[in-house]
């Protein structure tokens, strides 16, 4: 049987049997050819070393795996100043050099994976009899070549992480059809220089803020003008005006679309009460000291002359830490924070009436608010019930005495969150109190 409709062979290849297992049909294959080129000089050598078989796999049959058992030839490289003295027998029609796979089934599996990326290619092989891993989809796409560059006007140049915080990599898009052109090992000067050399007709770089592009492409394509891309543009748009915002103190209020009240966003945006001189320090306080200290020490080797790498290394910071660390001007500012709603926030007013007409019970409270439509859990009824139950009194005279914006810090808090007012008293079960 030299060949057959169902599976078509190149010419000097003939099939010499067919067998079957439980989970694959098995093809024989045998090579008569009596010679082959030279993959190094290509030169046709007959001389026959050894003989050898290969098992790769060929499109599946009817949803079964088919195996092919390829008979194959080593040949001796006759010519004298050629270094491949020994080599396998090729056959360009049917399987690459050390495939497992003949050119058919890799063209498929490199055509699923393009179309439903390998997870996706994967487990639609399961349905075609194509058992592979994701891992191989992602392989066999990988081996497929770039297409040449051609003539590219404006480039775009970024980095990107093979692993994260240890190997980056440099990406080269075309800016005018968005395509990817080719990717750099790293993301070193020299490999950018060398790369855009090659491409005198470049007439833009599209890069970000670091210097180490900007001197690539000064060097591989000088009579290019360089640009910073827009997302760099926006980044250095966000980071001044976040720095304002942070030495103004100033809060965003929540946006109007969203379902809360007047009330609530005026609490929300209300300004943090400053403490006292003396009095308790806020623990954002300690952070920005130990920030600034780090900001200190990081100027400090910087003047130094230590790089960043080295600085990261020595204080155990991101390198992107140190880099906004050197980039900041003036003393640490604390990070304004929006305090987060709470689910019983829009039932302080019935839970003053409730308590006003003398309800101490923290599970009829609960069920009274799950009437008024309150989706929280008991637990936290019985926290405020419990502070309550002991500051109750206290919050009142808390309440008259304070401004609206101090009063919704108690007593329907957590307990320790309110500046003003502490509970005191012996603690209790909330659940054993009665309705009164
Ligand atoms: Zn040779």
């Amino acid at each position: 049987m030299p060949t057959t409709p169902f599976l078509p062979l190149p010419d000097g290849l003939e099939i010499t049997s067919l067998s079957e297992t439980e989970q694959e049909l098995l093809v024989r294959v045998t090579s008569n050819r009596v010679s082959s080129l030279c993959p190094v000089c290509s030169t046709p050598s007959f001389s026959i070393h050894s003989y050898y078989r290969r098992k790769p796999l060929e499109l599946p049959c009817t949803g079964r795996i088919v195996r092919l058992l390829l008979s194959v030839k080593k040949f001796f490289c006759r010519v004298v100043s050629c270094p491949q003295k020994i080599f396998t027998e090729r056959l360009p029609e049917l399987i690459e050099p050390s495939s497992r796979l003949t050119t058919r089934l890799r063209s498929l599996v490199q055509a699923i994976c393009a179309a439903f990326n390998a997870k996706g290619g994967a487990r639609l092989g399961e349905q075609l009899g194509i058992h592979f891993t994701r891992e191989t989809f992602l392989r066999s796409l990988h081996l497929l070549s770039t297409p040449p560059v051609g003539n590219v006007k404006a480039v775009g140049i970024d980095d990107f992480a093979w692993k994260r915080g240890k190997r980056y990599g440099t990406v080269i898009i075309d800016l005018e059809t968005h395509r990817l052109l080719d990717i750099l090992p790293d993301r070193e000067a020299e490999s950018v220089k060398q790369w855009l050399s090659a491409h005198p007709e470049i007439e833009i770089v599209s890069r970000d803020r670091g210097g180490t592009y900007a001197e690539g492409a000064a060097q591989g394509a000088p009579q290019a003008q360089q640009i910073a891309d827009r997302w760099h543009l926006c980044k250095n748009l966000g980071d001044a005006v976040e720095v304002y915002l942070v030495r103004k103190k100033i809060q965003i209020p929540p946006s109007p679309s969203s379902n809360i009240t007047t009330q609530q966003v005026a609490a929300v945006c209300a300004p943090l009460p400053q403490p006292e001189p003396g009095s308790c320090r806020y623990a954002s306080q300690e952070k920005c000291e130990r920030k600034q200290a780090f900001v200190d020490q990081v100027k400090s080797m910087h003047e130094q002359g230590y790089t960043t790498y080295e600085i990261a290394d020595v204080l155990h910071l991101a390198r992107n830490t140190v880099r906004k660390y050197l980039r900041l001007e003036g003393p640490v500012q604390p990070t304004p924070r929006t305090r987060r709603l709470s689910q019983l926030d829009p039932f302080y007013e019935y839970l003053t009436e409730r308590w006003n007409a003398g309800c101490a019970n923290a599970h009829q409270l609960f069920v009274d608010l799950q009437e008024k439509g309150y989706r929280g859990g008991k637990q936290r009824c019985a926290v405020l019930s419990r502070d309550c139950a002991k500051g109750f009194q206290g919050w009142l005279v808390h309440q008259n005495k304070h401004n609206r914006e101090k009063r919704c810090l108690c007593p329907f808090r957590p307990q320790g969150s309110c500046v003003g007012c502490s509970p005191s008293g012996k603690k209790s079960s909330p659940w054993k109190k009665k309705v009164t």
